[in-house]
Formats: C-alpha cells, structure tokens, sequence
C-alpha cells in the first residue's frame, strides 16, 4: 500500500494567510489545490512536504475575466470551469481544444490551471498552450507581485520558477485581433496523457502571416515552444507549403525521449504532423 509519511496540515481562508503559512514553514511546505498531482507524489513519496496548505477554498483565486485586452484566469480555476466558459471558447478555441482531451471529468471537475501548471510535468497540456499563446502568469509572495512569460515558467521537469513561500496566483492571456489557435493531441486512449500535442496560434495580416506561437508538450520541447518554427512562418504567406515546413522545423528542435507511450521517431514524427494540423486549423478560424 502507498501511504505518505506524516504531514501537517492548515486550511488558509485567505490568499494572504496562505502566504504567511508558507513563508512560515520555509521550504517545507506545499500548496494543496485540487490534490489530483500532489497527493499521488506523496503517496509514492516522491513529494515529502511537512505542511500542506490548503488553498482549495480560495474563491478569491476562482475566476475568469476580461481586461485591458486580456484573458485572466485566477490559479484556482478548475479546468471544468474553464471549458465552460464561453469567453475562452470564443476567443481562444484552443483553451477548450486542449481541455477536452486533459484527463476525465472527474479531475477536471476538481483540478486547478494553477495546480497543472506548477506540477511542470513535462506532457501537461497548458503549459504548451500558454506557451503558445504567450500568457504571462502572475506569482504572489511575502515581497508583493512579480509577473513571468509563461515561456519562462519551467524550470525544468517537476520544477517552477515559484519560489517556496509564493503562489501562483493568476494567468493572462493575450486577446489579439485577427488571430486563429487551435491544439492537436495523440493519446492512447480516452482522457490519457499526450504522446504527443502541438498547439499555434496565428496572428493574420491579410495573407500574410503577421505573428505565429507554436507550443509543444511531451516531446522535449524546450520551454514547451518552437520559437525556430514561429521565425520561419513570420511574415510568410499563410498555407500548407509554410505549415509543413514548419511542423519539420518544430519536430527537428524538439528533443523526445522514448518511453511507454512510443519511441522516439515515432513522437518526433508526431511533432512535426501536429504541429502542421494545429497551424491548418488555426489558420482556417482566424
Ligand atoms: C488520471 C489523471 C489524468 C491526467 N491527465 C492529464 C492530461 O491528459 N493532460 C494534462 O495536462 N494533465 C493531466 N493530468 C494532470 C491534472 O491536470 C493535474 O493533476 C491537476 O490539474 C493538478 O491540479 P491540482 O489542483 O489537483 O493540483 P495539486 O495536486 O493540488 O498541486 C500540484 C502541484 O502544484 C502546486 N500548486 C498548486 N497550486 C499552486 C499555486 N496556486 N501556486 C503554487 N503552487 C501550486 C502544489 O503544491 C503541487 O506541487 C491528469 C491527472 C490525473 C490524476
């Protein structure tokens, strides 16, 4: 049986009393938001925390708005909350490409953005969204605000730029006009994680493709994007010769490792195709 070692545990009713908790506890202490990353680790004991802090009641981190020409997503919104909105549906269709096929209803009933971002596994899906569509996400500490690109998030695999004592607290994501996105993910099987998932963004001026963000997950992309494949396609006339040759680009600087979900020329492979639907895609709704 999987059973964690002890841990202490506090229940913060606000963002500020969390913070005060955790800058308390120094490094030993973690964050508990919906549970669904966390408590697994601890149970196999690769996450030994001496004080968790549950945060899953703070409503005042659960929204999604629209200002000063931004999507913001509070770190506690579930995933189920986001593909229910319609705000994020509309406008970046896809947030809602990629929260169809993220796990079961079960956990995207209960899982937060937050939750998924900072557990910074290297399939997690957001986290190529967001790099995609080049968000900023905005951490709180006990020193006040500090806003990071979204493609300065990770700092490698299972590690964030969040220092210990801070919260995530919010995401924002650019609403461009002219702009289409789309995300293409190949599972094993309903609600799994992806073998592979590429996710673009692109920015129209007439035929010409103005801007282009291109994110990638589970085949060790760095930094989850493919900022070789978004410099080709500026500037260039938009279609399927552009999209091809930059799915090529994309799979060539994309480093995957072969594991139980397939080999690695068979993901690299899987880079370069998604890639090139997501851009025929986004282009189609832009
Ligand atoms: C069966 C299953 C299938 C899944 N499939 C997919 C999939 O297909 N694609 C995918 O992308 N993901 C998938 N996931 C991952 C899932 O999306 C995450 O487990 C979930 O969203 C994590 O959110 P949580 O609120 O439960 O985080 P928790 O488990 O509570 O926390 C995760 C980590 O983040 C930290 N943390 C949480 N919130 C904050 C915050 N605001 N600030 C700082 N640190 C914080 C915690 O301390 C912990 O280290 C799957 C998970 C499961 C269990």
């Amino acid at each position: 049986m999987q059973v964690p070692t002890h841990v202490e545990y506090e229940r913060a009713s606000s963002v500020d009393e969390a913070l005060e908790m955790l800058s308390r506890a120094g490094g030993e202490a973690r964050p508990l938001a919906g549970g669904h990353s966390l408590i697994p680790m601890m149970k196999l004991r690769l996450a030994q925390p001496e004080l968790l802090v549950d945060i899953s009641g703070l409503t005042e981190l659960s929204y999604i708005n629209v200002a000063d020409a931004e999507l913001r997503v509070g770190a506690l919104t579930r995933h189920a909350q986001l593909l229910d909105s319609a705000v994020a549906g509309e406008r970046l269709p896809i947030v809602h490409d990629a929260e169809r096929v993220i796990a079961d209803p079960i956990v995207r009933n209960w899982g937060t953005i937050g939750g998924s971002l900072c557990q910074a596994d290297p399939s997690e899906d957001l986290s190529a969204v967001l790099a995609a569509l080049r968000a900023t996400a905005v951490i709180r500490g006990a020193g006040g605000v500090r806003t990071v690109p979204a493609r300065e998030f990770h700092a490698g695999p299972y590690e964030t730029v969040v220092e210990p004592g801070e919260l995530l607290v919010e995401l924002r994501i650019p609403l461009t006009a002219n702009t289409g996105s789309a995300y293409e993910k190949v599972e094993r099987r309903v609600g799994d994680w992806s073998v592979a998932a590429a996710g673009a963004v692109l920015t129209l001026a007439g035929e010409l493709i103005e801007d282009a963000g291109i994110g990638l997950t589970a085949v060790g992309a760095p930094h989850f994007c493919a900022p070789e494949a978004e410099e080709f396609l500026r500037g260039r006339r938009a279609g399927e010769e552009a999209f091809t040759t930059a799915g090529q680009i994309a799979a060539e600087h994309s480093n995957p490792v072969a594991d139980q979900r397939g080999p690695e020329d068979y993901k690299r492979h899987l880079a370069a195709e998604l890639t090139t639907r997501a851009l025929r895609k986004a282009f189609e709704r832009a």
